[in-house]
């Protein structure tokens, strides 16, 4: 086993979210076979333990109702969470609102912070965050955003089509990523507004049919917003700065996520060695067999490789760097390691694999889409090519130059 250096704090954060886990998410997500939904009582129930066992809502600062642990030290336990679907429901640190929430502790005022963030640390309102736009608007490229807000007195007027905005039905309040100016370039003209779901004009126009569990009841809506006005009160930040902005809520919240799936490739992986272990075939467990072992064997490498990645560049971001390059190694590799790792635990557990009674399907389902959101693996192989190819020594050539002349 791999152990890595996480301070003191961190690694008892992490084995109180282990006991959570262990205790009270796994039996209660034993409970939901068959792909069942979890509901709001479940969810509430398992907010209640983990605010017990002293895990909730680690990487808020207390003066909003979270523990106010160092981004660095809460990592180690989005793992541990990451070991069932439910359990980073349970903590307070799912996707998206964990990311929403760092980027209104970042940047909202202290009246946004009041009316915004406290409710959905304490999970009494939820939120979305409304960026990827249809064909052809702003996607892998974000620079080909289409949505405009414009200032209209004391107001801001959005209008613009969206998709993919995860929890956006259901949400109380959406970030919304909007071109505030038009005549400069995107990256000084974009800006970020607290859109409440209720105003007039927003119209959710589908929950997006899609690949993915549901007990964790993350839908992707598409919505339109029509002439809505928001208070410009509502801005987020800095107006202009929009992309900075967004930056500052991906780079952590990349890696976060990291975390969450290779704790569900790990789970995967200890059902599938349990299963081999008791499993017989043709004489022998399944576990037995050398071609089974060493897959298991290069799956945990692979894992061990992404936790070190993840956390190399989460020390550079602790120490006020952006990491741009190590996020980028760190979520393409661990996204291509925790698939592949479900994938085989899949395999190894037979016809179980497929059935909804273990929560490998599920993990199956939802870690397809981890290739794709925070940025399609090209799109980050584009951005570290590009530094691999930054300052070429010609030099190098020397030795075939001098022959060749
Ligand atoms: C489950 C899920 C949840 C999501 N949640 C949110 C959310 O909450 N909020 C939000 O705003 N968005 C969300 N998204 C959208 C997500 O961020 C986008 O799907 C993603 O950024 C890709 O954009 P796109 O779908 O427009 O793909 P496109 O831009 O159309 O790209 C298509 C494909 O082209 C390839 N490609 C792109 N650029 C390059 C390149 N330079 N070189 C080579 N190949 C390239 C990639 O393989 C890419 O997948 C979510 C998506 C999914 C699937």
């Amino acid at each position: 086993m791999v152990s890595f250096t996480d301070s003191a704090e961190a690694t008892a954060l992490a084995e109180r979210a282990r006991d959570l886990m262990e205790d009270v998410v796994l039996p209660k997500e034993r409970e939901l076979t068959g792909g069942m939904a979890a509901s709001d009582r479940t969810l509430k129930e398992l907010r209640a333990a983990a605010k017990e066992y002293g895990v909730y809502a680690p990487q808020i600062d207390e003066a909003y109702g979270g523990m106010g642990y160092d981004f660095r030290d809460a990592l180690p336990t989005f793992e541990e969470a990451g070991r069932s679907l439910l359990g980073a429901q349970a903590m307070r640190i799912a996707a998206p609102d964990e990311g929403n929430m760092h980027l209104l502790e970042l940047h909202g005022s202290e009246l946004q912070k009041d009316e915004y963030l406290e409710p959905l640390v304490e999970a009494e309102i939820s939120s979305g965050f409304s960026m990827t736009e249809p064909i052809q608007g702003g996607g892998s490229d974000p620079k080909m955003l289409k949505t405009t807000a414009e200032k209209d007195g004391d107001e801001w007027v959005i209008n613009g089509h969206k998709w993919w905005t995860t929890n956006g039905i259901g949400a109380d309040i959406l970030l919304v990523f909007a071109r505030t100016d038009r005549e400069v370039h995107p990256y000084e003209g974009c800006s970020v507004f607290i859109v409440p779901s209720d105003a007039d004009g927003v119209e959710i126009v589908r929950n997006i049919p899609h690949i993915g569990p549901d007990i964790d009841r993350h839908g992707h809506a598409e919505i339109e917003y029509n002439d809505v006005r928001v208070p410009e009160e509502h801005l987020l930040g800095t107006e202009g700065a929009g992309f900075k902005h967004v930056q500052e809520r991906l780079g952590p919240a990349r890696l976060t996520h990291c975390m969450r799936y290779s704790g569900m490739a790990s789970r995967a992986l200890d059902i599938a060695k349990a299963y081999m272990s008791e499993r017989e075939a043709f004489g022998t467990t399944i576990a037995d067999k050398q071609a089974p072992r060493h897959a298991i064997a290069q799956h945990e490498t692979e894992l061990a490789a992404a936790r070190a990645l993840v956390r190399e560049a989460a020390d550079e971001i602790s120490a006020g760097g952006e990491a741009r390059i190590p996020v980028s190694m760190a979520k393409v590799f661990t996204a291509n390691a925790t698939q592949d790792a479900i994938d085989t635990a899949l395999q190894f557990c037979g016809g179980n694999g497929i059935a909804k009674d273990l929560p490998i399907a599920d993990f199956y389902e939802s870690v397809r889409q981890f290739r794709l959101v925070d940025g399609a693996d090209e799109v980050h192989l584009r951005s570290i090519a590009r530094d691999a190819f930054e300052d070429i020594d010609s030099a190098e050539l020397d030795p075939i130059t001098r022959y060749g002349q």
